[in-house]
């Protein structure tokens, strides 16, 4: 199993961080996780096949990271996609048929003059998941996916990818809680919520208007701090913080994150891979 991050931002535009979203890879086969704004082009950048992507996880349904879908959903069907499987929170399939209703006339002249079968579109797989989290069951991908709820202003899961020694796991958007550190225990891998980093907040060229809100942030994110605490106590191998500001100083980041964390940390960048090594 190995992880590339294809979007490291959030909800602030970045012309270097693409929206949130990452694809783990398990023996071949892709399970991508969020579909924020530029995500499709974000695989094609990586060679990975929008075709071959079958399996999206949600961690919720905040814009930021789902804004790629609809790009996802029909550009991947008019490349030939013929199936494909959706899970996240409850509302994810009103958030769907809502997309497909917005394009209606779109579809059906692609259906019914272009002739391109309804196939991995109008019959797209939804599975809502339980509010309390838990196993996530997926068609054909051979490894354990398990949930957990995690703390945000909407319904958000984190996820953990487990096959035999092998565990990669992706915090969603979070305020520190127990459920990550339990969700992430031991895991070689942790791709963590780290947007609020003091960095942006102390920056003379941040939006006045994120300064205004930092309080409220703190209650729906992690610092890189905090990021790093979580790490530590669960045990992980390796950091990657996600989720990343506009005028985010990935040094400072770094630092405050390892400073609290004995393992390694990377700070996320779009298109790299992080692949699980077993001694460091
Ligand atoms: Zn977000
Ligand atoms: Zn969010």
């Amino acid at each position: 199993m190995y992880v590339k991050l294809l979007g490291t931002g959030s909800p602030k535009p970045n012309k270097d961080r693409s929206g949130p979203a990452q694809v783990v890879t398990v023996d071949e086969t892709p399970v991508l996780v969020d579909c924020g704004e530029g995500t499709t082009r974000q695989l094609l950048e990586s060679n990975i096949n929008p075709v071959d992507i079958k399996h999206i996880l949600f961690t919720h349904l905040h814009s930021d990271h789902v804004f790629g879908y609809g790009h996802f959903l029909l550009g991947g069907w008019s490349l030939g996609r013929k199936e494909l499987t959706i899970a996240g929170p409850a509302g994810l399939k009103a958030f769907h048929e809502k997309i497909l209703d917005m394009f209606k006339e779109d579809i059906d002249y692609r259906v019914s003059t272009l002739g391109i079968s309804e196939k991995g579109l109008l019959d797209v797989n939804i599975i809502e998941l339980p509010d309390s989290g838990g196993e996530v069951t997926l068609p054909d991908v051979n490894v354990d996916i398990t949930s957990a709820p995690v703390v945000h202003n909407v319904k958000t899961f984190g996820f953990r990818f487990q096959k035999g020694e092998e565990s990669i796991v992706i915090s969603g958007d979070t305020a520190p809680v127990d459920s990550i550190v339990q969700l992430a225990k031991d895991a070689d891998i942790l791709i963590q919520d780290a947007a609020i980093a003091s960095s942006v907040a102390n920056n003379k060229n941040s939006d006045p208007n994120i300064l205004k809100i930092w309080d409220i942030l703190k209650k729906e994110h992690c610092t890189p701090q905090q990021a790093g605490e979580i790490a530590q106590e669960a045990g992980v191998k390796r950091l990657v913080l996600t989720h990343l500001l506009p005028n985010t100083d990935e040094e400072e980041a770094y630092q405050e994150a390892s400073k609290h964390f004995d393992g390694e940390v990377i700070v996320g960048e779009d298109l790299k891979t992080i692949a699980i090594e077993r001694v460091r």
